[in-house]
């Protein structure tokens, strides 16, 4: 027998070895690896179906009692976790406690347990079945966009709840996190929410795993604590060992293994120049967002679902620009009538305490879809341009009773605070009068039943999406209070390039000088009418392309909370005499490529006061 033989087993190289993962929590971590391993419940026989239902039963309603008690355990922890991070982890436990109730998970399961089935094999296939469904709604072209990401996140709920159970009916222990060493990097193969919640982030650098994805729970977590964070890092646990040491870059998804001194260097400086950051972004927070030149813009927040709401508080944003009210009919089997929809802004308006709130009329068709609605038989039927078709305001206008429980619902809850309305995918004017007609009738209505409104009614406007729009927003500005420009759709049809078609990506560029012809035209119409306009598309995130945007006369601008920060920066950096310099040049320049490389040349000569 040949003793020099090579085991075929991975193991950790020598040498410095480079992964990429997906980037899920900016910053970057030096430090040694504590791999977290999870002991592995026992194999399940999946075939038996001789078992006793009523034993099973009462095993599944053991384990249902023992997982009940551990969310409350976890739920108990909530407050020691950052807002955002209570936000989000609790209205995960409000899931999974409802699934652990009457629900249609456990419907399902005990009907596979009155087959004879083990307890264990009836929850994984029940749960893989539900999941499966989310996946892939029988009938229904597979979910996209934003309706992926949210169905992704379904099906990973019902297996999170899956494995809880089988581990509770195998009695198989959960890893736990408090031996690992200070300032050490977490490895694992995978990181569930409700282990994230378990983590100190002031004893942990940051998180590595093999597998998981930048938008379920557990990355929206770890962002809320600020902990560096890459998941999806393949290849990641056959190269680490104990006290391997790491260098992680939450924001490129770098995941160095075995720095050369070089590397580890670099890092270090690296480390101390994203903390640096985070306090300059920190004190921006309170900073006025004024040019340099003394102009005073106003910047505000997108807000997808309203558990993003700390976020808004802590970016320093004056206000919600844009309040996407898609949520309310995601994830749900019904419509939410008047009282639900009024519950739901009422709590979002008092948060901004004073600040204004720009609540959207749903926007549905095109790439997005809701059960609630095709239910109702309400949504895209199928059309071949669904982008071209019956989406918007057109939908809304056809279903007309949608409109007005959802205007009333606005209007009972803006006693609040100050709220403004907005109609999406607004490309006539006949569209604005026959929603102001109706908009006018559900106000009158609530008087005369002694409901208090605001009087005049909240300011209606409407979102320039369409180069209709924009042609014609002089004539639209008359009706409208306020102009919302989106620039996602707006660029999307002015290019006629798909915004969520890969093949088409290149084609599909905001900065193009035909999309913004479009924003000069809107922001000139705005000022002529004397009505507010402001961009609330993913073009107000970008920092090099919101002082050109200043440049074309815009003042306003709404985006992700988390951008504001950066944007404020660049702002404050910036003079309007530039801005306006570049919008001439933009509006002249022959491709958006040409514009983005004059953007960036001159970001790149401004001083940033806060920086020092
Ligand atoms: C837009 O189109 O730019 C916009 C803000 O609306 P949404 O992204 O919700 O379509
Ligand atoms: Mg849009």
């Amino acid at each position: 027998m040949k003793t020099t033989e090579r085991r075929p087993k991975q193991r950790p190289r020598a040498g410095e070895v480079r992964l990429e993962g997906q980037p899920v929590s900016s910053g970057v971590a030096i430090g040694y690896a504590a791999v977290a391993h999870e002991p592995a419940p026992p194999p399940v026989d999946m075939a038996r179906g001789d078992c006793d239902p009523a034993h099973e039963r009462t095993r599944l309603h053991d384990a249902i009692s023992r997982s009940v008690a551990q969310l409350g355990r976890l739920h108990d922890r909530l407050a020691l976790l950052p807002e955002d991070g209570q936000v989000e982890i609790g209205s995960l436990l409000e899931v999974y406690r409802r699934m652990l109730g009457p629900s249609r998970l456990r419907r399902g399961i005990e009907a596979r347990l009155e087959q004879g089935m083990l307890a264990e094999a009836a929850v994984m296939q029940e749960t893989e079945a539900l999941a499966a469904l989310m996946l892939a709604p029988p009938g229904r072209p597979a979910p996209q966009g934003e309706d992926a990401v949210a169905a992704r996140r379904r099906a990973g709920e019902f297996r999170e709840i899956g494995r809880r159970l089988v581990r509770n009916l195998s009695g198989t222990p959960y890893r736990s996190f408090s031996a690992l060493p200070d300032g050490a990097i977490l490895v694992a193969e995978q990181l569930r929410p409700a282990d994230a919640a378990l983590i100190d982030p002031s004893r942990i650098a940051a998180v590595v795993t093999e597998e998981g994805g930048s938008t379920g729970h557990t990355a929206i977590l770890l962002r809320a604590l600020g902990i560096p964070a890459v998941l999806a890092a393949h290849g990641l646990l056959a190269q680490v060992g104990r006290r391997t040491r790491l260098v992680v870059d939450g924001a490129t998804g770098r995941v160095i293994v075995r720095p050369s001194s070089r590397t580890a260097a670099a890092a270090r400086v690296e480390v101390a120049s994203y903390a640096r950051e985070r306090q300059m972004l920190g004190r921006l927070r309170r900073l006025p967002a004024r040019l340099s030149s003394g102009e005073v813009l106003t910047l505000q927040a997108n807000l997808e679902i309203p558990a993003e709401l700390p976020m808004v508080a802590q970016s320093g944003a004056a206000g919600i620009g844009l309040l996407r009210s898609e949520f309310l009919f995601m994830n749900t089997d019904t419509l939410p009538d008047e009282a639900l929809q009024e519950a739901i802004y009422l709590p979002l308006i008092e948060a901004m305490a004073g600040d204004p709130v720009t609540i959207r009329v749903v926007d549905w068709g095109s790439e997005k879809n809701s059960d609630a609605l095709s239910r109702v038989g309400i949504g895209n039927g199928g059309d071949a341009n669904p982008a071209l078709a019956v989406r918007g305001i057109r939908l809304l206008l056809q279903h007309r009773a949608l409109l007005e429980t959802q205007f009333a619902a606005i209007l009972r809850a803006a006693h609040a605070g100050p709220v403004r309305v907005l109609l999406p995918m607004v490309s006539l004017l006949e569209e604005l009068q026959a929603a102001r007609e109706i908009y006018a009738r559900v106000g009158r209505r609530l008087r005369r039943r002694g409901v208090k409104i605001p009087d005049p009614l909240p300011p209606l406007g409407i979102m320039i999406e369409t180069p209709a729009a924009a042609l014609m927003a002089d004539v639209l500005a008359q009706e409208a209070e306020f102009l919302a420009i989106g620039t996602n759709d707006l660029t999307m049809y002015t290019l006629a390039a798909d915004r969520v078609a890969t093949d088409v990506a290149a084609l599909y560029d905001p900065l193009h000088p035909a999309v913004l012809r479009l924003v000069r035209m809107t922001a000139d119409a705005g000022l002529r009418q004397r009505r507010p306009v402001s961009v609330c598309g993913e073009l107000a995130s970008d920092p090099l392309a919101v002082p050109l945007l200043v440049g074309l006369g815009v003042r306003s601008f709404s985006m992700h909370a988390s951008a504001v920060p950066r944007v404020k920066r660049a702002i404050r950096a910036a003079a309007m005499d530039d801005c306006r310099r570049m919008a001439c040049r933009a509006l002249e320049a022959t491709d958006g490529q040409e514009v983005r490389a004059m953007l960036a040349q001159y970001a790149h000569t401004l001083q940033h006061p806060e920086d020092g």
